[in-house]
């Protein structure tokens, strides 16, 4: 068996790791009896030894030369024979597709000889020359290294010469003269000649796409698309098929849907006598699928079925690319193809309508990531800007920003903060990092399958593409449309859903899926109307209910006030999992707390204490109405005291010039002595939490009375509070214990003068390591846990958040020490860990224990995952976050019942 290289016809689509997602595709194509042109794939294993050893493995190239003479028998023809000569294409395919980001070599086997044999064999002399300057051109550029722009510059220099604009008027004279041209380009810029023997081309163009795995572009690309680096790419040899061969051969593109809307269709581009990338290059002007129907009847048929028998077969929307050779249909490609997020949920349950797929599939084909795209705030109608163009719209939005007209400067520009709109005539690789830095992307030029197109769909951003009318000099970094002129940091609104693209500032309302999440169904469809806009609302209904009636975890909410909690019970929230009450100490009752921290006597510092009382209450009892029959755990407070305090240098300061003046403030003096009193040097890991509730006597009593009475208003009132107590940073079980007896005697004390039972539930955040190693001990005082999982990744790591994230992080994610920061997902082996230990202990002390978790981590995708498989009771989240996260947990819930892969 060989080790290193597959046919075809022995792989399957599930392959994606070996075979790459090409190879596996063009296998699975082959099975199916689809017209593919012969050819083997090398593995990525091969890939990866190559990458290890810096070598080619020897076992390969037998291997190669093998499955090359089972192709040539099968072909009746040799590689590069002087008469009927077979050629190959070598093309790289990933296990991810990564659009545009590696290399492939078409008509490799060409030579001064075999190019005769060419035009002998297909009786067209310019097709064979036009074949072997590609070869040359592709070869040239990928294979040496060779600037792409010297070789198109000759090419324009001989369009040029002959008086013409279109390649496809080169003669087979006028190509035969290129290809001298292009020798001696490959002679000059890469001191060799062009190799000439067919097999030497292969092994060069196979190590060539090795290679192209390790360039800085696709680490970038694989970087944002969290990829490993390690996969390594397979290499594809597949026999050429020729789209070049006259008007009735041509080359194309097409989705079997839209990948902007999921309607069912025509969606494609199709260029006659072209080769290759010809097609998505705007080289020429391409055709719809639709006008390819009128060209090529036959062929155009036999494509329609071809694409029909593929989405039934992969039960999604597949991207195709396939070449017409003489009127005869070739497949060269297909993948279950990248969509908008709006296209994703109406795929989704088009497909379950037709008995396609299930709901639980459904759920799995879309992210919680997708449907936070969908919402993004629109462009209001009405507005006065002017609008400049419409053309076409590639990737859903609405983005508005500062015209650049390059990628460094967008990057420049957006990293002080400001929006940028790309504007490109069309984009390449290299605008990659400008296109990650821009809120939209705007281009002259390209279809909705254009480089464009692509990334931007991939990456979420706004886009709008092929707007010709716009006429852009990239120098004078400017752009002219129909007179009017717009410089770089001119302000251009784009619509990514409407293709629109207006000068000046358009307003934003929001998107009919944001009115569905917080006002319900009916409303959506009235805003909605009848068309897409509609369709979409009820996919993410349809999804988003069977997500709930699937998923195993709650969704709770951060909501601090009444205000927040009420929106997010909107929004679906089943809960209240963390309620900070700092805030409620902030602003015009700020002097109390001073008062407080002040006070010489008792009676002072309960007074101000009685103070505060009807005001937390009052928090309170709007936050348990809110909330009402719904658990709401509110967190004692657990900020250091002297963030409630006047900041030092600024007081020291007023102090000092008071004293100039001879103006002493006693109050003044007597808080300044406070400050500097409790001043430390590292106040996250100081007087804070329940430390500070046992040691500043009376704030904890306060906030716990508060808690019990307004519970005990809400009781009178005919509610059904669920407050629950929950103290912070706890690091020992006695600390627990001591503010457990604390609220047990407050509970007693309001039962008795309120008249009602009061027993509130008393837990725990676990948030430092000590806490959580001992958390089966701790469970005997805590009826649940609340996972803090920020600060537990600040403790368990040692970073302090705000020190390290802007200081260091992007260094430890381009060095490999990070592949993402641990404050957006959650490290499983190592803060995960210590979840898991806490879980199991926890639960092993007390098997009713509540365990929740209420750091950032509760909205972010794939923590939810891992919080799913730890066993966790609920997630709690902001508020905006809940349906990402009502719909993230359902996925977890599916995952393993379902068949799709979606990438
Ligand atoms: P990418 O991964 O960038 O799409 P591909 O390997 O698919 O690169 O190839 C680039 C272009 O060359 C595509 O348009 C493809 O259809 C075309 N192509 C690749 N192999 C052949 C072949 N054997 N015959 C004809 N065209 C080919
Ligand atoms: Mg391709
Ligand atoms: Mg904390």
């Amino acid at each position: 068996m060989a080790r290193y290289v597959k046919d075809f016809s022995e792989g399957n689509k599930d392959q994606k790791d070996l075979l790459g997602g090409k190879g596996a595709n063009l296998a699975e194509m082959t099975r199916l009896g689809l017209p593919v042109p012969p050819g083997f794939t090398i593995t990525t294993e091969a890939c990866r030894a190559y990458m290890a050893d810096g070598e080619v493995p020897p076992e390969l190239r037998v291997e190669v030369t093998q499955a090359l003479r089972h192709l040539e028998d099968t072909m009746g023809r040799q590689l590069g024979d002087v008469h009927e000569p077979l050629l190959v294409s070598v093309r790289s395919g990933a296990k991810f597709s990564m659009p545009g980001m590696m290399e492939t070599v078409l008509n490799v086997g060409l030579n001064d000889a075999s190019v005769n044999g060419l035009t002998e064999f297909s009786g067209d002399e310019r097709f064979a020359w036009d074949s072997y300057r590609r070869l040359i051109q592709m070869f040239g550029r990928t294979v040496l290294g060779i600037d792409g722009d010297v070789f198109a510059d000759a090419l324009d220099k001989a369009k040029a010469a002959r008086g013409v604009t279109s390649d496809v008027d080169l003669t087979a004279a006028d190509l035969r003269e290129l290809v001298g041209t292009f020798k001696h380009i490959v002679r000059e810029q890469s001191g060799r000649d062009f190799p000439q023997h067919p097999r030497e081309q292969l092994d060069m163009a196979i190590v060539a796409v090795f290679n192209s795995w390790g360039t800085e572009r696709a680490r970038l690309y694989r970087r944002r698309e969290r990829i490993s680096d390690d996969l390594g790419t397979a290499v594809n040899v597949v026999t050429m098929v020729f789209g070049n061969l006259g008007p009735d051969s041509g080359t194309g593109v097409a989705f079997t849907r839209d990948p902007a809307t999921g309607m069912t269709g025509d969606y494609g581009d199709y260029l006659a006598n072209a080769q290759g990338e010809d097609v998505v290059a705007g080289i020429r002007n391409t055709l719809s699928l639709h006008d390819m129907e009128k060209v090529d009847p036959k062929a155009y048929r036999e494509l329609r079925k071809v694409m029909r028998q593929l989405e039934t077969h992969y039960r999604d929307l597949c991207d195709i690319e396939f070449t017409i050779e003489r009127g005869k249909l070739w497949m060269l490609q297909t993948r279950v193809g990248k969509r908008t997020a709006n296209a994703a949920f109406r795929i989704a349950t088009q497909l379950v309508d037709e008995h396609l797929i299930t709901m639980d599939e459904a759920l799995s084909r879309v992210t919680g990531a997708q449907l936070s795209q969908l919402l993004f705030p629109q462009f209001a109608a009405g507005s006065d800007a002017v609008l400049l163009t419409k053309a076409m719209a590639a990737s859903p939005g609405a983005a508005v920003g500062a015209a650049v007209f390059d990628p460094v400067t967008a990057q420049e520009w957006a990293a002080t903060g400001k929006d940028v709109i790309l504007v490109r005539r069309e984009t390449n690789p290299d605008d990659l990092g400008g296109m990650i830095a821009a809120v939209g992307i705007l281009t002259a030029r390209g279809g909705k399958t254009s480089h464009a197109a692509v990334v931007a769909r991939g990456m979420g951003r706004t886009a709008v593409v092929g707007a010709e009318e716009l006429v852009i000099d990239p120098v004078a970094r400017s752009l002219t449309c129909k007179g009017r002129t717009v410089v770089e940091g001119d302000v251009l609104a784009i619509d990514g859903s409407t293709g629109e693209v207006f000068l000046g500032d358009v307003p934003v309302v929001p998107s009919p899926v944001t009115t569905y999440l917080e006002d319900g169904l009916d409303a959506a469809l009235a805003q909605a109307g009848d068309g897409e806009a509609a369709e979409l609302v009820r996919a993410v209904d349809r999804i988003l209910v069977h997500a709930d009636q699937v998923r195993r975890l709650r969704v709770h909410a951060n909501a601090d006030n009444a205000a927040d909690a009420a929106r997010a019970r909107r929004l679906g929230a089943q809960g209240v999992g963390l309620c900070r009450t700092e805030h409620q100490f902030l602003g015009e009752r700020r002097v109390l707390i001073e008062h407080v921290v002040l006070a010489e006597t008792d009676e002072d510092k309960q007074s101000a204490l009685d103070a505060l009382l009807p005001l937390q209450r009052g928090d309170f009892v709007e936050l348990l109405e809110a909330m009402d029959s719904l658990p709401t755990t509110i967190r004692l407070l657990d900020p250091p005291l002297h963030e409630f305090l006047p900041d030092l240098t600024s007081l020291s300061v007023k102090v000092a010039l008071a004293a100039e003046r001879g103006e002493v403030d006693e109050q003044d003096v007597k808080l300044l002595a406070a400050v500097e009193h409790m001043h430390e040097a590292n106040p996250m890991l100081g007087l804070r939490g329940v430390r500070l509730g046992l040691v500043v006597r009376g704030l904890f009593e306060l906030q716990i009375r508060a808690i019990c009475e307004a519970v005990a208003d809400r009781l009178a009132a005919g509610g059904h509070p669920h407050a629950e107590i929950m103290v912070p940073l706890i690091g020992s079980v006695q600390e627990l214990r001591l503010v457990r007896d604390m609220a047990t005697t407050i509970m007693a004390e309001v039962s008795q003068t309120r008249g009602v039972t009061i027993d509130l539930p008393v837990g725990c955040m676990i948030e430092l390591p000590r806490a959580a190693l001992t958390a089966g001990r701790i469970a005997d005082e805590a009826q649940f846990f609340s996972f803090g999982t920020n600060d537990l990744t600040q403790t368990t790591w040692g970073f302090s958040r705000d020190d390290v994230e802007g200081a260091f992080f992007a260094q430890y994610t381009s060095n490999g020490v990070l592949s993402v920061s641990p404050f957006e997902t959650i490290d499983e082996l190592g803060v995960g860990r210590l979840v898991k230990i806490a879980v199991d202990e926890g639960r092993a002390t007390r098997p009713e224990l509540g365990l929740g978790v209420c750091g950032e981590h509760g909205g972010d995708p794939e923590s939810i995952r891992f919080f799913h498989g730890a066993g966790l009771d609920y997630v709690s989240c902001s508020p905006f976050r809940v349906p990402v996260a009502r719909l993230e947990a359902g996925r977890a819930a599916v995952e393993g019942n379902t068949v799709s892969d979606s990438r």
